[in-house]
């Protein structure tokens, strides 16, 4: 089954979205996923919040994360997490930074998350922390320049995520639902690590059973139903977004023109009304 570009962009505006809905993402945060014909170009979002990501957002950029045409809007100032992580990791394909609430604990403490059940086991058997000040010192924490996103990628290293200090955690994957699989399902651990210290000792699962778990999770079948899961609940909030507008602006334009000379009867105004709010 052949994927088109526009598909590809239209579920990577899905994927913000729904990981902003499932509460991970907020006003910041964002999810790339690689070109699938050019493994050198990742998407991103132009600098939005990811719950409002329609798919003509999206900017094309090279693994210096330098945007292939001019943007005519403002970028996400930390796009060199996602370019510098596609450069050392031909294996990742789906990139999300994140500063959710469940994980910022673990930035701040640098208490390290561990695998405390099931599905946490996306976390892997370890997760590293990066700390910004180990070779740049004081900066505004913002993973800004290519050398601090390098820097970042040397310690995710081959692991699935990596927390960042005072600051939130970037999380890789195979494919898009791959990376939002782990993601939403790494907070979870996190949310659940939090809650039992609260009321006793803290179990983990063995080195053997994230493995075995890890494995079953990383399964097409799997992931394609938390997806469907995610999907249905965005879809219910109102919150799916529009497709791209197919292309030449020009060629739809005399044909909007005609029907705006003819006098439409009511009903067809109404009809056409009706349309345009069910596209948004
Ligand atoms: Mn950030």
């Amino acid at each position: 089954m052949t994927v088109s570009l526009a598909d590809i962009r239209h579920e990577l505006a899905i994927a913000n979205r729904m990981v902003a809905h499932e509460g991970v993402l907020d006003a910041f945060g964002h999810i790339s996923v690689r070109h699938p014909e050019n493994p050198n170009r990742y998407f991103l979002s132009r600098s939005r919040s990811p719950e409002l990501v329609e798919p003509g957002d999206l900017y094309e950029f090279d693994l210096d994360s330098e945007p292939v045409t001019p943007p005519p809007l403002p970028m996400y100032s930390e796009r060199v997490i996602h370019g510098e992580i596609f450069k050392a990791r031909p294996d990742v394909n789906a990139v999300c930074h994140h500063h959710s609430a469940d994980i910022l604990p673990y930035c701040i403490t640098g208490e390290p998350l561990a695998v405390v059940y099931h599905l946490g086991a996306v976390i892997g058997a370890h997760v590293p922390f990066w700390d910004s000040q180990d070779e740049f010192g004081d900066t505004n924490l913002l993973v800004r320049k290519p050398e601090e996103g390098a820097s970042l990628a040397r310690t995710l290293g081959d692991h699935n995520m990596v927390l960042m200090r005072r600051h939130g955690a970037t999380v890789v994957g195979g494919n898009l639902r791959e990376v939002v699989f782990r993601t939403i399902y790494s907070c979870r651990n996190a949310e659940y690590q939090s809650a039992a210290k609260r009321i006793g000792k803290v179990g983990t699962l063995t080195p053997g059973e994230i493995e075995m778990a890890g494995q079953l999770h990383a399964q097409p079948n799997t992931i394609a139903r938390a997806w469907e899961y995610w999907v249905t609940r965005l879809e219910k909030a109102g919150g799916m977004p529009p497709r791209e507008r197919a292309a030449p602006a020009r060629k739809a334009a005399p044909a909007r023109k005609a029907v705006a000379k003819t006098q439409p009867t009511k009903s067809k105004q109404m009809k056409s009304k009706q349309t345009k709010g069910k596209r948004r």
